[in-house]
């Protein structure tokens, strides 16, 4: 049998024939479960994101990175565990609501619909 590599789906991102992820998506630090199997689909889109770091650390000042695959929800009520940091211009920060490690991904609030989470910000299940 001979598996088709598809070209569009970087090394590494578990997509299924459908472009939803195939195993749980899973915090990177706590392995506190963000999503489960088939929840959300694969995107390309360049986002900035800060930096990961606690909540409660300051003392990093605030860079980051351009991050290309997101995996996308529809509704907030999708994701097993997360949170939301405070809104800074129109974009929520998701973190995990456990150990509060962020971001893992964004909101921007002008599209109740869409709920991004960073390919390389989280770790997969298996
Ligand atoms: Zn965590």
């Amino acid at each position: 049998m001979s598996e088709i590599q598809d070209i569009s789906s970087p090394v590494g991102v578990p997509v299924d024939e459908d472009q939803s992820n195939k195993t749980k998506i899973l915090c990177e630090r706590c392995s506190s479960v963000i999503l489960l199997p088939n929840k959300a689909k694969h995107t390309k889109k360049e986002f900035y994101l800060p930096h990961m770091k606690k909540k409660t650390d300051t003392s990093s000042p605030g860079d980051g990175e351009t991050v290309e695959d997101f995996w996308v929800v529809d509704d907030m009520f999708t994701f097993e565990n997360v949170g939301f940091s405070n809104t800074v211009d129109g974009i929520k920060y998701l973190i995990c609501a456990d150990c509060e490690i962020g971001p893992v991904g964004f909101h921007d609030t002008n599209d109740k619909k869409a709920f991004f989470i960073a390919h390389c910000r989280i770790k997969y299940d298996g």
